[in-house]
């Protein structure tokens, strides 16, 4: 990795203040959920970057801890950034991580600064905050202590099982500030996962996430992302993907379909080779027109998961009210609704710029 080089000729004008390339450690460890990743500990110059094009997002600030992610998703489009560092965005992807150590120092200062208008902060828009990673960097714990403190509005997009370890400070939180907390599942089928995406927690744990927020009086959506073509997009499998999204007591699902943008497409790609080397043919007319599915696809498949929303109640369960919809039996057949007629589903559009 040439640090030098991006301090000298930066990849973006974003990369040009990113850190300093000169304070730049890396270090490895020996304990077996770390190996073979390196980390590479900077002391980033600011942690609150503005979106580009916010215009077109519902939020316009973002912080990120990190970048890249051993979560390792094939289809991740942070993959890209990764170049932007002259790092590989393969496996060098799920493997040499950036780690902003002064992450929540910054956001402290940041915070408190008096051009600051405490508007709305995004984290989990690029790559995971709540990655393995975290389980030793311990930087989210700072970071919402800072938001907390500064009762700024704030929102978590995660794949990561680990936001559990801060469920207090998440609550302390949502009692001075609106706290948004969204969990990705595109998918429950255990195949596809160990697959595709290779270092996350299993679907079902991340629902218990969603179950153990919403218990703990924490909303949260689910970012039914990716749904994958031909893989994941079965009607068996959407109904079950949004049946055990609704026995997890989401308040939301918000679906979306797979992009490939250069640097997640020759990934994905090369992994569909090797895979299912029948559908890279399919996968090619279907993304001939670069790096979205075709729009009736896309509506297609909103279509049929804002029905099963709407037929599994998906939405918020009131106070002392039991959810309407039982774990997921293992049976194939469709489970039985019970309880009070299905309300309005909250089904919202996309919300993240990330398929975390
Ligand atoms: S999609 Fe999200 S969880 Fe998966 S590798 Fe990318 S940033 Fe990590």
């Amino acid at each position: 990795m040439r640090w030098d080089h991006l301090a000298e000729n930066p990849a973006t004008p974003r990369d040009a203040a990113l850190f300093d390339a000169d304070t730049v450690t890396t270090r490895t460890f020996d304990s077996p959920d770390f190996r073979g990743i390196t980390f590479h500990e900077v002391r980033a110059r600011s942690i609150v970057n503005r979106v580009p094009g916010a215009s077109r997002m519902p939020f316009e600030w973002t912080v990120n801890p990190y970048r890249g992610c051993t979560h390792a998703c094939v289809y991740c489009f942070a993959r890209k950034t990764h170049s932007y560092l002259d790092l590989d965005t393969g496996l060098g992807f799920d493997s040499q991580i950036v780690v902003k150590v002064n992450a929540p120092e910054l956001l402290r200062t940041h915070l408190g600064s008096r051009r600051w208008r405490g508007e709305h902060i995004a984290m989990g828009t690029n790559v995971d905050c709540y990655q393995r990673a975290e389980g030793r960097y311990r930087l989210m714990p700072g970071i919402i202590s800072a938001l907390r403190d500064h009762a700024n509005p704030f929102s978590i997009l995660t794949k990561g099982t680990l936001i559990l370890r801060d469920l207090d400070l998440l609550k302390q939180a949502s009692e001075v500030t609106d706290v948004g907390i969204s969990v990705s599942v595109g998918f429950v089928d255990q195949e596809l996962w160990r697959t595709v995406e290779p270092g996350t927690p299993a679907p079902e744990r991340r629902l218990d996430v969603v179950r153990t927020l919403s218990d703990h009086g924490i909303g949260c959506g689910v970012l039914m992302a990716p749904v994958i073509p031909f893989l994941g997009d079965h009607p068996v499998q959407l109904r079950a993907t949004v049946r055990a999204i609704a026995a997890a007591g989401a308040t939301s699902v918000t679906p979306l379909v797979l992009h490939l943008r250069p640097g997640a497409r020759e990934w994905f790609m090369a992994w569909l080779q090797q895979r299912h080397p029948w559908l890279v043919r399919r996968y090619e007319r279907l993304y001939a027109e670069g790096a979205y599915a075709p729009k009736w696809y896309q509506r297609r498949i909103t279509r049929q998961v804002h029905e099963l929303a709407r037929e599994y109640g998906i939405g918020p369960t009131p106070p002392g009210m039991p959810r309407r919809i039982r774990r997921p039996e293992p049976a194939a057949s469709a489970p039985a609704v019970t309880g009070p007629a299905p309300t309005e589903p909250a089904v919202t559009g996309p919300t993240q710029l990330s398929l975390l």
